[in-house]
């Protein structure tokens, strides 16, 4: 699998919010996100074995492994086995998807967050995907402007999200507007803030 770096850190976002974590960051992107702020992530990467990322993180402290990108998805069949390997040596593995791929075979051995691609993106998510997810999962829309907001509460409203459902603003927006938003709509989201760029870690 091709592989851009497996580093150590806080999680930022998500159920995990503030844990100690492994990243192990895929190459390769589907996507093109105008805020997109991991584009070295979109091509490169370096190749190693489902056995060798294991032995790379298994021995480590962190209990929390994230699996993200790019789009991991695109290497689905060695997302579904390093899981499968991560979860047997006792490890917490969630993994980070744009949410226009299937996720069906990695859901018996982590967690999904669905990163539901708003209009200021760019880019558009695959909401059929949605269904799938479970309670343990999690949904997360970016939002950098009012219409990404209106966005946001169309398909929450709309379809029957089973899973967590957070309200990101993109990182140097207006904090303030989103949190009178989902306060005045009273939406049934949880709005987060990226952990890791206010303290400035990876
Ligand atoms: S899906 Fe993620 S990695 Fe891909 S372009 Fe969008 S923000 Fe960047």
């Amino acid at each position: 699998m091709k592989i851009v770096e497996i580093f150590t850190s806080l999680q930022g976002e998500g159920i995990s919010s503030g844990y100690p974590t492994i990243f192990i960051r895929l190459a390769g992107c589907n996507l093109s996100c105008s805020y997109c702020d991991t584009p070295a992530s979109r091509i490169g990467g370096e190749e190693l074995s489902v056995p060798e990322v294991c032995d790379r993180v298994i021995q480590e402290k962190p209990a929390y492994i994230c699996i993200t990108g790019g789009e991991p998805l695109l290497q689905s069949a060695e997302v579904a086995l390093l899981a499968e390997r991560l979860s047997a040596g006792g490890k917490r593995v969630s993994i980070e998807t744009n949410g226009t791929m299937p996720f069906e075979t990695v859901l018996p051995h982590a967690s999904v967050c669905m990163d539901v691609k708003c209009p200021s993106s760019g880019e558009k998510s695959d909401l059929t995907l949605l269904h799938a997810l479970r309670p343990l999962d999690s949904v997360k829309f970016v939002v950098g402007t009012g219409e990404d907001l209106a966005y946001a509460e169309d398909i929450i409203r709309r379809y029957p999200i089973q899973a967590e459902v957070f309200i990101s603003p993109v990182y140097g927006t207006d904090y303030q507007l989103v949190a009178s938003y989902i306060l005045i709509h009273n939406l049934p989201a949880r709005m987060q803030l990226q952990l890791h760029k206010f303290i400035g870690i990876p």
